[in-house]
């Protein structure tokens, strides 16, 4: 699973309501999170 952090266009490891692969946390901004089927593009460590 992946998701997306719009303001960005950066698709992270994660799921939308959970922390992203690379420890951010989606709640606290949930409006800018959607879950995508796109490939991750983050490069931080947990998300590549
Ligand atoms: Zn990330």
């Amino acid at each position: 699973m992946a998701v997306k952090h719009t303001p960005t266009g950066e698709v992270h490891s994660g799921s939308k309501g959970e922390y992203t692969g690379c420890g951010t946390n989606t709640n606290t901004h949930p409006d800018h999170w959607v879950n995508t089927s796109q490939s991750i593009t983050c490069d931080k460590n947990g998300c590549k």
